[in-house]
């Protein structure tokens, strides 16, 4: 509103500024004209017409005055009118220089036009005219000082009310612009207020609005209302590859999409489009009013989710956009506007969760989750502040010879350790909430000064696997911080590897090839985590600067199921390693047999809890003691060999 009233003024302040101008002109240009006719008037010997003539001068040097020393326009326009009524007045009592006064009055009073309002100048224009008819057709001719036939009289007249006329016309044509322009003004003002610019969808305020009128109705009638919560995925990586244009005309495609799907149902929608908003970058929602049974919500729900079966097409390319649905229903799952927003919102982060692209109900249970989400963030967030976090270390060996060649650092939060929540739990939620960054940089230094300790102590020469999040790839910063921290520790770089997990990668990411391109050049080695889980990697292996694929556990869970193609992945993707001449590594090995056939099929390095479980620093040295004694020990010992 506040916006609204000051976007008002600035109109009505250029209105102020036009008139204002024109005041001070018209008094600049009076004075002057006054000056030189009162100087005329008076080498004529009109003595009586140059004394009101130099008066009325005087009374446009105080508007000037005016005008150049306040702001006050009313005040410099009535001295302004005043003015303009003595001097044709007088003009016409007069009658000028050999009668020809009558014909200043005319120019005199159309300036008028200009400074005045339209019903201050009908009271000036008429009061003219009925005064100078006065004195020209009723005795009180006798005060004019000069005579007047009377064709001229009525000649006079007839022009001056024409004048009026035309004069008061325009005038009021143009109050009537102005009026206008305002009120356009405001109708934008409110359109911006209560509408999304670019999709022209009520907005967030509107729909607040739009949702307590609902629900109040809802109340009273004792029906119910639902509410759809979508969220676009992968919207944003559309914006980043194809620019704003592609993803704004994306979004107003997807809003009259929204219209058409929405259509159709049994509720009543106005071409307002009063039951759907935009809240803000790809989130939008629909109110359904008069709702039967929460099925019909799904349904909408599932109209909707159809518009992506195959993408979202815009520009003539199909882009993977999908979109996650969240509906919670008033009065069941809230009782208030904001509470229903709140539901619907959480029932669709779960479905994001659940694999994106679906809709889900609100449910008790997402609260409970929602709450547990924020409760593991507080406790991250605290470990971070109070160096609280803590990190192990999992071995990582030769295939064949079973010696340690590296070690993975697994990140371990201690007071969700209670709970059993491990980084499989809060690293998402540590990515969500742009806490990751931080706790990235906080492994990745301890990680160094490890392995310090290690190379010193225990001639460890292998190398330290640190997991990074995939958020990295978008994280321009990512590079020269990790260079800082190399310097710092004077950590060789061919010491570290860094395991970024695959479903990271999106197809012809341009800025996450770039970042690692970068991460490569400091002489860091690359792995690709979780490997298999994605397949968004696997067409495109040439285009990333990688060193090392890690199968995922799972595969090697696999290997002896009965599921035929789950059982080949282990040996799919030890290929595909050798083709591209990637180091292959396989995790998750569990058991003698799976180490084996590892053995078997020329995988490089293993890890696993057959060989070794994550062990705290102080556990890890001592088994690099014990397995370099055996070292050691088989190779003096020849007998044994
Ligand atoms: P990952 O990088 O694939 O790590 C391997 C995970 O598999 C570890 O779980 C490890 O304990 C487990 N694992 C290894 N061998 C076996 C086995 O033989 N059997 C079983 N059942 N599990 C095995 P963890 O420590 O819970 O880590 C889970 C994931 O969390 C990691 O997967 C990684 O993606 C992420 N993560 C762990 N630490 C960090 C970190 O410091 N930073 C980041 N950004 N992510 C991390
Ligand atoms: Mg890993
Ligand atoms: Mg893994």
């Amino acid at each position: 509103m506040d916006h609204h009233n000051k976007s008002r003024q600035e109109v009505l302040d250029v209105q102020f500024s036009t008139r204002y101008r024109l005041c001070k002109i018209q008094a600049f240009i009076g004075l002057v004209f006054l000056l030189v006719f009162s100087w005329v008037s008076y080498l004529n010997q009109s003595f009586a017409l140059a004394v009101i003539l130099l008066g009325c001068a005087i009374i446009c040097a105080v508007i000037v005055y005016v005008l150049y020393k306040t702001t006050r326009i009313e005040l410099a326009v009535n001295l302004l009118n005043i003015n303009l009524f003595i001097l044709p007045l007088t003009l016409l009592v007069t009658g000028g220089h050999e009668n020809t006064g009558i014909l200043w009055i005319y120019p005199t009073l159309a300036v008028t036009l200009f400074v005045n309002r339209f019903w201050p100048a009908v009271t000036l224009y008429g009061s003219f005219i009925f005064l100078s008819s006065l004195l020209l057709f009723t005795p009180m001719s006798e005060l004019l000082l000069t005579s007047y036939t009377i064709h001229e009289s009525i000649r006079f007249e007839v022009t001056l009310f024409l004048l009026s006329l035309i004069c008061l016309a325009v005038l009021h044509s143009k109050e009537r612009a102005d009026q206008m322009i305002l009120q356009l003004h405001d109708e934008d003002i409110r359109k911006l207020a209560y509408y999304d610019a670019l999709t022209g969808l009520p907005n967030r305020r509107n729909f607040k609005k739009n949702l307590s009128r609902l629900l109040r109705r809802a109340e009273n009638e004792g029906g119910s209302v639902g509410l759809l919560y979508i969220d676009l995925d992968n919207f944003k990586q559309v914006n980043d590859k194809y620019g704003h244009e592609v993803g704004d005309k994306l979004l107003c495609d997807f809003s009259e999409k929204l219209k058409e799907a929405i259509r159709p149902t049994d509720m009543i929608i106005n071409e307002k489009f009063d039951e759907l908003a935009r809240l803000g970058g790809d989130e939008f929602v629909v109110i359904l009013n008069e709702l039967h049974s929460p099925i019909n919500s799904g349904a909408v729900a599932e109209r909707i989710l159809n518009m992506f079966v195959d993408g979202f097409e815009t520009f003539d390319r199909t882009h993977s956009v999908f979109a996650s649905i969240g509906i919670a229903t008033f009065p069941d799952d809230a009782s208030s506007p904001d509470e229903l927003l709140h539901s619907a919102d959480l029932a669709m982060y779960e479905a994001k969760r659940n694999g994106r692209n679906r809709y889900e109900f609100y449910t008790k249970d997402i609260a409970q989750l929602m709450r547990e989400q924020r409760r593991i963030e507080e406790a991250l967030k605290t470990a971070l502040a109070h160096n609280l976090l803590s990190l192990v270390y999992m071995p990582v060996f030769d295939c064949r010879s079973l010696a340690v060649t590296g070690i993975e650092v697994l990140l371990r939060c201690p007071d969700l350790m209670v709970d059993n929540i491990g980084p499989e739990q809060f690293i998402p939620i540590a990515e969500k909430s742009g806490l990751i960054k931080d706790i990235d940089l906080w492994v990745i230094e301890n990680s160094f000064k490890s392995l310090l300790l290690l190379q010193s102590s225990q001639e460890f020469s292998g190398k330290m696997c640190i997991n990074i999040s995939g958020l990295e790839l978008q994280n321009e910063l990512f590079p020269s911080k990790v260079k800082t921290l190399l310097e710092k520790y004077h950590i060789a770089p061919s010491s570290i590897e860094f395991e970024i997990t695959e479903t990271a990668f999106v197809l012809n990411d341009i800025k996450g090839i770039s970042t690692l391109e970068k991460i490569s050049a400091l002489g860091i080695s690359l792995a690709l985590d979780d490997f298999g889980t994605g397949f968004t990697a696997f067409g495109q292996l040439n285009s990333y600067p990688v060193n090392c694929l890690k199968i995922d556990r799972t595969f090697v869970a696999d290997l002896f199921s009965e599921h035929v193609a789950k059982k080949k992945m282990v040996k799919i993707i030890n290929n595909l390693a050798d083709l591209y001449e990637l180091r292959s590594v396989a995790e998750g090995v569990e058991s003698l047999e799976q180490l084996e056939y590892l053995q078997g099929i020329g995988c490089d390095w293993v890890q696993g809890f057959h060989l070794c479980r994550p062990l705290a620093f102080n556990d890890l040295v001592n088994f690099l003691v014990q397995e370099k004694k055996e070292e050691n020990f088989t190779v003096t010992d020849p007998l044994l060999t």
